[in-house]
């Protein structure tokens, strides 16, 4: 467990089982905790034709973080005598799947957790769960004609909808739609705090951040109802400050801020009653509990008695009655509960081949180019002491070499020998250094510079785009065979054919993870954990590699589980459709390919029909690779 972390990023919900597998502990609707090894799953998985990779979601995770929040927000609130209460919202975009966001509806129902919808597609979401009168829908984003009539049934339905008010020319179309449909609307106003914070989402805060109103444009906006008659219908003060917020430093100040224009929007006229902060609750993905962008440095329980703290500390010498606290933490609810699963197709190392084979016959008689020569003495002649020295002469012959055979001086083996005899002195050092204390500084990478390439059956781009677009750090491990110690230094190349198709981002800011050696004919499987939010939806179709089958279970009892839900991946005809092929008119065109080939004697009608055959089962097929 020590070297990947487990402990520390797994939060109780990973560890590793005595026989070396990765488990999952939950606790039952009966309150008993049990764990299921992630291997038993798997081999479950297959039995009932899922193959890697594969996603899959824990459900009893997913409750368990709905639970926690709400607990612990209720919990601070209860603690500071704080006079209102808690309504939590899922932000819809964090991950959109039916069967996750039906289950936060079905299980947050005795919170009254709601949703929030970004657009007219995720408000649509929220409308078709199951209403509740005392659940929010908080809708954010540019809102057109027809988002904002459908937010307005909504309240006209029941539902506590908010317009969350991102520009003032919104709010010119809200005045008139509910005029025109004489709903009240149930209003917000997103303002754009002054206050910063740590971590990737900086720009999402301070004035250059691109959302939110100004203190100009409240003005306005508190003028426009006036106006209108309908400043009672203002009701809430939303703010975000980003995703990921590391320093929990940065929160109480934004806070306080948002409380001081809450104060005055009061002042104003406005009827309030509702403060949302948002986003930002962030996920140790590290688990080293620090300010840093893949971390952060405070407890969920901290978070939420800083923001009750901050809230009356900010609002109490005014005199201004306690707001009901909202978020939407979507990072926080839903990252735990999915990881993604894959196995590793084959390695390529950097290690010596030790084969006579690669020597032509002028050197099996002794007859050595003179830098190969220069090499060979190298390789003899290290010690503790010269390691540099011998490290930089074999950097030297090597490119000598390589020069030689660009000027078409040397043959095709003495490249590959003075190649392999390079090899060979980097491992030679890599033990000499292992054993002194005083390596050179420039040597303390080698293992990583000469680390294998693991070949996952997986792309980046599909179920990880995080980790190349914005350089996520996700907890990487092999699943199984943890008894045995890593003896392999590596990194994970995906089957797209791109050179950013790789993960070489790792906790602890390394850019290689220790891996087993593969045993032959055995799989290797790799999990990458917390890969619950945002991931699903922003990913993309590189190299035609489509959505990967999901598996959803429900952990029972100890080392029992049900396959509660199931989605087969993308097939190849799936994919191709997405990009206007029409599989059947591809089928048509080879067709008549093979049947030209017929006509002209290339191959006889058997094989046509395995050709077509075999053309007809890939289009049905998985993307990705299969046994
Ligand atoms: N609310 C808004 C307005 C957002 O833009 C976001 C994401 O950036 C969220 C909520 C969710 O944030 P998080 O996943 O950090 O909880």
């Amino acid at each position: 467990s020590e070297t990947y972390g487990i402990r520390a990023w797994g939060r109780n919900y990973f560890d590793i089982s005595e026989n070396g597998d990765v488990v999952v502990s939950c606790t039952t609707a009966e309150g008993e905790k049990v764990r299921v090894a992630l291997p038993d799953i798997i081999a479950g998985m297959k039995a009932r034709g899922f193959e890697m990779p594969a996603l899959l979601r824990i459900e009893n995770i997913l409750d368990h973080r709905v639970r926690m929040i709400n607990e612990a927000f209720t919990k601070a609130i209860e603690q500071a005598s704080y006079q209102s209460i808690y309504r939590g919202v899922f932000p819809i975009k964090v991950n959109q799947q039916r069967h996750v966001v039906e289950e936060i509806v079905k299980f947050g129902r005795r919170y009254h957790h709601g949703l929030e919808a970004g657009s007219k597609a995720e408000l649509m979401i929220a409308l078709a769960s199951s209403p509740d009168e005392e659940r929010y829908i908080v809708c954010n984003g540019y809102k057109d004609e027809e988002f904002i009539n459908l937010g307005l049934r909504a309240v006209q339905l029941g539902w506590r909808c908010f317009f969350v008010l991102e520009t003032l020319s919104e709010l010119e179309l809200i005045i008139r739609c509910s005029q025109q449909l004489s709903v009240q609307p149930i209003l917000g106003v997103r303002v754009k705090l002054s206050s910063t914070v740590d971590g990737h989402w900086k720009t999402s805060s301070g004035d250059r951040s691109i959302f939110g109103l100004t203190s100009i444009q409240l003005v306005e906006v508190v003028e426009r109802l006036k106006l209108a008659g309908m400043l009672d219908c203002l009701k809430m003060l939303h703010f975000h400050l980003g995703s990921q917020i590391p320093n929990i430093q940065n929160i109480r100040q934004g806070v306080q801020e948002a409380c001081r224009y809450y104060i005055s929007l009061i002042k104003e006229g406005a009827a309030m009653g509702h403060l949302d902060l948002g986003g930002g609750l962030a996920i140790d993905y590290e688990g080293v509990s620090q300010c840093d962008t893949h971390s952060k440095n405070y407890t969920l329980s901290e978070y939420c008695i800083d923001i009750v703290e901050a809230v009356m500390e900010t609002l109490d010498p005014q005199g201004v009655a306690h707001p009901v606290l909202m978020t939407e933490s979507g990072r926080f609810t839903v990252a735990h509960s999915s990881l993604f699963l894959f196995n590793v197709l084959e390695v390529s190392n950097f290690d010596p081949v030790k084969n006579v084979r690669l020597l032509p016959d002028n050197m099996q008689s002794g007859h050595y180019d003179e830098k190969l020569r220069n090499l060979l003495d190298v390789l003899e002649c290290i010690t503790p002491k010269n390691v540099q020295e011998c490290y930089n002469d074999a950097h030297f012959y090597r490119s000598e070499i390589r020069r030689k055979f660009n000027q078409g001086q040397a043959d095709l083996r003495t490249r590959a020998v003075a190649e392999n005899v390079f090899l060979e002195i980097i491992q030679r050092i890599q033990e000499v250094a292992a054993s002194t204390q005083q390596i050179p500084k420039e040597l303390t990478n080698l293992r990583e510079d000469f680390a294998d390439i693991y070949y996952g059956n997986f792309s980046v781009f599909q179920s990880l785009p995080d980790t190349w677009a914005i350089k996520q750090v996700f907890p990487v491990m092999p699943v199984h065979r943890l008894q045995e110690q890593p003896t392999r230094e590596a990194m994970i190349a995906d089957l797209t054919c791109d050179c950013d198709g790789k993960l070489d981002n790792f906790i602890g800011k390394r850019h290689t993870i220790p891996l087993h050696a593969l045993e032959e004919g055995k799989d290797y499987f790799l999990g990458v954990f917390l890969v619950g939010a945002y991931q699903e939806t922003l990913s993309d179709l590189h190299n035609l590699f489509g959505d990967s089958n999901v598996v959803s279970v429900r952990v029972t009892g100890d080392g029992e589980f049900e396959f509660v839900r199931e989605i087969h991946g993308d097939s190849i005809a799936d994919v191709l459709s997405y990009v206007e092929y029409d599989p059947r008119i591809l089928q048509e065109r080879f067709r008549d390919t093979v049947e030209q080939a017929v006509r002209s004697g290339k191959i006889n009608v058997e094989t046509r029909r395995e050709i077509l055959g075999a053309f007809d089962e890939s289009l049905r097929g998985y993307t990705y690779f299969e046994h």
